[in-house]
């Protein structure tokens, strides 16, 4: 049977939650026995977002084959089994860069290189590509960034017209759009909705399916006004409402509608009884908890929604399989000072967080967070950067070396404890790259990664320069610090946990890229276990001394 593409656009809005929608459809098909690939395609001209800024873009999301992606990737991999590597992201920075090499390589033969066909024929490559990672892929999902109207997406929705005009019955078309409540009216509005599936019929895209985000379930009335204007018969208009609880309602909400039973007809699929128990139970886990978990993420960029959507994820996971809540409370580093009460700002979460990122702004609210757990026995889980502040903390404050530092924040610094690789073994040209994607590492038994693991070589997904400095290893040891993660044939420290103490524990690596809410990270799940025995801890003694 031949490959089926569907395109999923969106209108009107953006941040109206295509991703999450593109991984609910994935996960809809390949419960109804179907092999998906799944591909982004985004309009910017950055080659890829590893160079933009997180309150510019959100996280970047880091695959095993070291690409630096979008963070809808993130959604993907925890709704689906897609494969995901670099093929499963393309920006136009990319295409134009294959199609300009091209040019100056002199493939096109004197040609005159224009947008089309030479840029839409790559964004068609791409497809393919996407496809082709499996010959047993079934279905691809494509989700075009932006939102319809851009004048930059132009090039990718022509490109999907062509396709579809080439494929015709192997394509569909799905387009989320919103559809508004608005208070004075009392009513909701469908204009916006009619005007963006407009705007796709004059670049010659139908779509086959609208899937409308509303505050309230549509009525039918509204549902046949979308169906007569927008030119999609009733039945392929799906309301997508707010979700109460959790985003994991999605692709329930969606299958109750028959969005998957709909996508099948249109597509010729053959179709299996989607078994859906898991989701389900799942769900009914995070909705229906047995107490409550607070945790405190230091960070950087903690103001913008989207930049530790993966550490977010991961803590809710985890606080599902510990059947609780979760209350993330959200600090932001650069207001935490010496001078400042650290306590006073931080206090009152079970267990901290501090995640990755770059640069000296903030770094010594997350050294005196790390400190504070330190010292008070609470709960600590450091990623990437999160790690390396646990060692400069360590270093200053038990170690007693006073100026220690990394060498991204102090390039002087007396007692370089986190540093390049380069510089560690005095090279000069080898510095400068990010060690990014999968690498194998060794974990010791008798170790708090050990238990949570529960296995002696695991791969996890790396983004930074900075490593530990091995000079200092055994300083390190003897004061108390246990490196229980190696990489895998060789030195490079990856894991550190401070022995006298419950759980301290930093990776150098992302362990959230690869937590899913059916498969919670361990070292997450082992964290919030932790945090949640602090609690009972604190009010044990909150409770001795009120009787006292
Ligand atoms: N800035 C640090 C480094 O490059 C940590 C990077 C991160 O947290 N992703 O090593």
């Amino acid at each position: 049977m031949s490959t089926k593409y569907i395109f999923i656009t969106g209108g009107v809005v953006s941040s109206l939650g295509k991703g999450l929608t593109s991984a609910s459809i994935g996960l809809l098909l390949e419960k109804c026995g179907h092999k998906i690939a799944m591909l982004k395609l985004d309009p910017y001209l950055n080659v890829d977002p590893g160079t933009m800024n997180p309150f510019q873009h959100g996280e970047v999301y880091v695959t095993d084959d070291g690409a630096e992606t979008d963070l809808d990737l993130g959604h993907y991999y925890r709704y689906t089994h897609s494969p995901l590597s670099r093929a499963s992201n393309a920006t136009s920075g990319q295409i134009y860069e294959t199609v300009l090499k091209r040019e100056r390589r002199g493939d096109y033969l004197g040609k005159t290189v224009q947008v089309i066909p030479h840029i839409t024929d790559e964004i068609k490559g791409r497809i393919l590509a996407c496809a082709h990672q499996n010959p047993e892929t079934s279905v691809v999902l494509i989700e075009i960034g932006g939102t319809v109207g851009d004048i930059e997406s132009l090039p990718f929705l022509e490109a999907i017209r062509q396709f579809r005009y080439e494929r015709k019955k192997d394509c569909i078309n799905i387009h989320l759009t919103y559809v508004p409540y608005l208070k004075a009216a009392g009513e909701v509005k469908t204009k916006p909705a009619q005007h963006s599936a407009q705007i796709l019929r004059g670049i010659g895209i139908f779509p086959d399916i609208l899937l409308c985000r509303c505050e309230n379930p549509l009525s039918k009335e509204i549902k046949e006004k979308i169906s007569l204007f927008c030119n999609v018969p009733e039945e392929s208009v799906f309301d997508e409402k707010d979700v109460d609880q959790s985003i994991y309602e999605v692709p329930l909400d969606l299958h109750r509608q028959g969005l998957d039973t709909m996508i099948c007809k249109m597509l010729d699929l053959k179709k299996e009884k989607p078994d859906l128990s898991d989701w389900e139970k799942m769900l009914y886990g995070v909705t229906h908890p047995h107490g409550k978990v607070t945790i405190g993420v230091v960070g950087k960029y903690i103001d913008h929604q989207d930049a530790y959507k993966s550490v977010f994820e991961a803590l809710h996971h985890a606080a599902a399989a510990s059947n609780v809540s979760l209350e993330i409370r959200k600090f932001e580093s650069e207001k935490i000072t010496e001078h400042g009460a650290v306590e006073e700002t931080i206090r009152g979460c079970d267990g901290y967080v501090v995640p990755g990122g770059f640069g000296e702004r903030g770094w010594l609210g997350k050294i005196l967070t790390a400190k504070y757990c330190r010292e008070h026995k609470i709960p600590y889980f450091g990623l990437c950067l999160g790690m390396q502040v646990m060692i400069v903390e360590f270093a200053r404050n038990v170690l007693g070396l006073k100026n220690s530092d990394s060498t991204e924040m102090n390039a002087q610094t007396p007692h370089p404890v986190i540093s390049l690789l380069s510089e560690q073994k005095k090279i000069e040209n080898l510095g400068g790259t990010m060690r990014l994607g999968s690498y194998p590492c060794d974990i010791s038994e008798n170790s708090l990664a050990g238990e949570a693991y529960g296995k002696n070589i695991i791969f996890e997904r790396h983004r930074h320069r900075y490593e530990f400095n091995n000079a200092y290893k055994e300083a390190f040891e003897t004061r108390g610090m246990r490196f229980s993660g190696t990489l895998h044939k060789g030195a490079l420290c990856e894991i550190s946990e401070v022995k006298e103490h419950p759980w301290m524990v930093g990776v150098q690596f992302h362990p959230e890229f690869k937590s899913k809410p059916l498969d919670p990270h361990p070292l997450f799940r082992d964290f919030i276990k932790a945090s949640l025995i602090h609690q009972k801890q604190k009010s044990g003694l909150l409770a001795a001394a009120s009787l006292a």
